[in-house]
């Protein structure tokens, strides 16, 4: 059991069928076809866009995400605050856009391991042994791991697929990279948060190209949540979305990692952390309010 695709399929499908003015809509599919799914919710002309689940073994950032909207669309609807933010103000200002599953076969490879009948079932075990996919699986079924396939600053980490920070052949060589960065372009966005687990830390630059509004904006959703606000080092540095973000449009871009302990995070833990992740979407979504 977990949080796999199938489940957070049905529970976007519920979303957009109860929520009035939610729409779904996919933005691409995966390496083994399966529909990347977009939720959006909102009136307003300033956009942001939260997505999670680039890593296999983090879909409870993707768990996280739908419970988030049912709450939030909740709140709005019945004209209360949630965690002391106005939501009725962000509504009418804001279109919130949710990517809860970017990687929605890395997610199923690290639940419920690799069915026979995949056609990479393979060339996966050839990379991984057998047995170890549910404790080690980040990637997608290419083996490229997605959060180093865009572009910015893309290099090579690891030489070979395998279940991690292997950035692929070149940058935005996989369907899911891709399916992000068209639909970022197409639409154009104020914001981007992504969410991955785990560490309690707020990433907001990219090679010292953020502006210090950014800063402020990392400074106010750590103030909200209690978790700090960090500079990257080393490979987690480059390649990720929110690195493409911030090189591609000038700042905007915030990765939120959430909760601590070893990957897969329980999903019993989402009660733990559900406020203070909650806060930072927020508290993302109040700054698109300021001008
Ligand atoms: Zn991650």
């Amino acid at each position: 059991m977990g949080y796999d695709y199938k489940k957070c399929t049905s529970e976007i499908r519920e979303f957009a069928a109860k929520i009035n003015g939610a729409q779904m809509f996919s933005v691409g599919e995966s390496v083994m076809e399966k529909k990347i799914y977009c939720v959006k919710y909102g009136k307003g002309g300033r956009k942001i866009l939260a997505n999670g689940a680039h890593h296999g073994l983090e879909y409870i950032t993707a768990a996280f995400l739908m419970r988030f909207l049912r709450e939030y669309a909740a709140s709005v609807e019945g004209g209360t605050e949630m965690f002391g933010y106005d939501t009725n103000a962000l509504y009418e200002k804001v279109g919130l856009y949710v990517i809860p599953m970017v990687n929605p076969d890395g997610v199923d490879i690290a639940i419920n391991g690799l069915d026979i009948t995949n056609k990479y079932h393979r060339r996966l075990i050839s990379l991984v042994g057998i047995h170890s996919f549910n404790r080690v699986w980040q990637a997608n079924a290419n083996g490229v791991d997605i959060n180093h396939n865009y572009d910015a600053h893309w290099s090579v980490v690891e030489r070979m697929p395998g279940p991690t920070k292997y950035s692929g052949p070149y940058a935005e060589s996989e369907p899911e990279t891709r399916a992000v960065t068209e639909f970022v372009r197409g639409e154009g966005f104020d914001m981007l948060v992504a969410f991955h687990s785990q560490g309690r830390e707020i990433y907001y630059d990219f090679d010292g190209i953020a502006a210090e509004r950014d800063r402020a904006a990392a400074d106010r959703m750590s103030r909200a949540s209690g978790y700090p606000v960090c500079v990257p080092a080393g490979s987690a540095a480059f390649g990720g979305c929110k690195d493409w973000f911030v090189k591609e449009f000038g700042g905007g871009g915030f990765t939120i990692e959430m909760g601590s302990g070893k990957n897969p995070l329980p999903e019993k833990m989402l009660d733990d952390i559900f406020e203070e992740n909650s806060k930072i979407l927020l508290s993302a979504m109040s700054e698109l309010c300021f001008d």
